[in-house]
């Protein structure tokens, strides 16, 4: 085999994710998991049996239209149009993807060419990195720092290019919880039109917002035209395993997405595909109670979380809680991720894996609280042991 690595050199050193690494050892301890964020109950039980139906129904059991199925994507644009009143075409501006993550992988596959620069919010989601690896493009961090972890706009501005091609923007922010605001929003659309950049947005948490609101920069001036949005049913309806996602934006936009999509997957979830456009068209209260539910259990963890001695930086949005160890008398927060299972039981995510800028990093500590009370209640009795 010679001595030339086997692994492509744009994934070296990437080896297997934070999440893959943490569960299983969550796994291989019988710890209570609060590191990978899925819940630990699933969604809405008549959205369960629409996909059971769909699969009985022989609906979806076959390849699924390259764009999605007609159903879903008209339920995509009436969400679209309901929660933020943008409107989108489902036949040119609305495309199905597997989870969040395809649309993420094909976007940057599509849109991006090797030397181009991409803006993204540091801490950044670990898919981000390695696509804009494998697209041959480079990474550029906009740090968020810790306490408040917003964007500094003015660094925004000045870590512009000529080789700048794309802002990867995620509102609300896995790992932080950062919401932005309109005003940072504005700016940032401000800063695309004027050096006429593309923009990704990762927009998941979409309907996890407890402080202020969730606004896509899609409905921005001037950026309808040059935005992404990606979503996806994983986080909204509480079915993490059945990866349908989508992306919505101007023809040609949804057109290049695609173009790559279809060599990555072609297609994906056909059953499920039917399921989530009936969990999309759920009325209001389905989402308000979502969002209660979140709510009382941020605050109940953070609370036991400062209790055992974290710094708590507690989330606008998403269903994560961003924590320092210092005052634990740790420093380092990786090192104390691999040894809590064998301390206290409990499994977490160390930030510093989603920052280049480590020293940023290096103490901080994700939660995940999308998990029954009982089990939070326990974890935070466990984590008084520290
Ligand atoms: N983006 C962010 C910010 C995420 O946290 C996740 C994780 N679930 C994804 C994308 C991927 O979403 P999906 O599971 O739909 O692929
Ligand atoms: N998005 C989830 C998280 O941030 C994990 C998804 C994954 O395992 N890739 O925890």
């Amino acid at each position: 085999m010679g001595t030339r690595p086997l692994l492509n050199r744009r994934l070296a050193g990437m080896g297997s994710t934070i999440f893959a690494e943490m569960s299983a050892l969550a796994a291989a301890t019988g710890s209570i998991n609060l590191g990978q964020g899925f819940p630990d109950r699933d969604g809405p039980r008549e959205i369960a049996e629409a996909a059971a139906q769909a699969v009985l129904d022989g609906r979806g059991n076959q390849y699924p239209p390259g764009p999605g199925i007609p159903e879903l994507r008209a339920a995509i644009t009436e969400h679209q149009q309901r929660f933020y009143g943008l409107a989108y075409d489902p036949d040119t501006e609305v495309l199905v993807t597997a989870g969040a993550t395809e649309a993420i992988a094909a976007a940057l596959l599509a849109l991006l060419e090797p030397g181009d620069e991409v803006i993204a919010l540091e801490p950044f989601y670990d898919s981000y990195a390695a696509c804009i690896a494998m697209a041959g493009a480079t990474r550029v961090p906009l740090t968020l720092r810790a306490p408040a972890f917003r964007p500094d706009l003015d660094e925004l501005r000045a870590l512009i290019t000529p080789r700048t091609r794309l802002l990867l923007i995620n509102t609300p922010h896995n790992p932080t919880g950062t919401v932005l605001t309109p005003d940072e929003l504005r700016t940032i659309a401000e800063l695309a039109c004027e050096h006429d950049l593309l923009v990704i947005t990762d927009e998941v948490y979409e309907h996890l917002v407890f402080a202020g609101a969730h606004r896509p920069l899609a409905a921005l001036p001037g950026m309808r035209e040059r935005t992404v949005a990606i979503s996806s049913a994983g986080k909204t309806f509480s079915f993490t395993g059945w990866k349908v996602g989508w992306v919505t934006g101007s023809p040609e936009l949804v057109a290049a997405v695609r173009t790559a999509k279809q060599y990555l997957t072609f297609v994906s979830a056909g059953p499920f595909q039917y399921a989530v456009a009936d969990a999309l068209r759920l009325p209001d209260s389905y989402f308000d109670t979502l969002r209660a539910d979140l709510l009382r259990k941020r605050d109940l963890l953070a609370a036991g979380l400062a209790a055992a001695g974290f710094e708590v930086f507690r989330p606008e949005g998403t269903y994560f809680i961003t924590t320092d160890i210092t005052p634990l008398g740790e420093t380092d927060g990786l090192e104390f991720c691999r040894k809590l299972p064998e301390r206290c039981g409990v499994v977490a995510i160390p930030n510093v894996v989603f920052y280049d800028n480590t020293e940023a990093g290096r103490s901080l500590v994700r939660w995940a609280f999308c998990k029954a009370d009982s089990v939070l209640e326990e974890a935070v009795s466990r984590l008084r042991r520290l």
